[in-house]
């Protein structure tokens, strides 16, 4: 059976994710997840699927793999923690006072507006 060893990559992170498992000689299905992309209707982030068997064998990498990623400079949202948000375009008036001097984001995966 297939379980999910990660998920909610970029395609950067499931490229290296998958490389990092087949060093050790365990082999990954990279597949869509999350909210379809337009106009493809994949999921427009990657999770890698792995045997259950190599489930073990595989924790340590994706446990190090993990620890990498959060201080990989890639913007998260506070609240799901999917990567790549939007930059919304042209917040309303009391949004840029409000949020003066920073960016505002929206999350592709809870639709989550923030400030970075
Ligand atoms: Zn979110």
């Amino acid at each position: 059976m297939l379980i999910p060893a990660a998920q909610y990559l970029t395609y950067a992170e499931a490229v290296q994710l998958y490389n990092e498992l087949l060093a050790a000689e365990i082999n990954s299905l990279v597949k869509t997840c999350g909210p379809p992309s337009f106009p493809f209707g994949d999921g427009i982030w990657y999770q890698l699927l792995i045997e259950e068997a190599d489930a073990d064998a595989a924790r340590e990498l994706v446990v190090h793999f993990e620890a990498q990623r959060t201080s990989l400079t890639v913007l998260r949202c506070p609240r799901c923690g999917a990567p790549d948000p939007q930059l919304l375009a042209r917040p309303g008036f009391w949004r840029r006072l409000y949020y003066a001097g920073t960016t505002l984001y929206r999350c592709a995966g809870c639709g989550r507006n923030f400030s970075a």
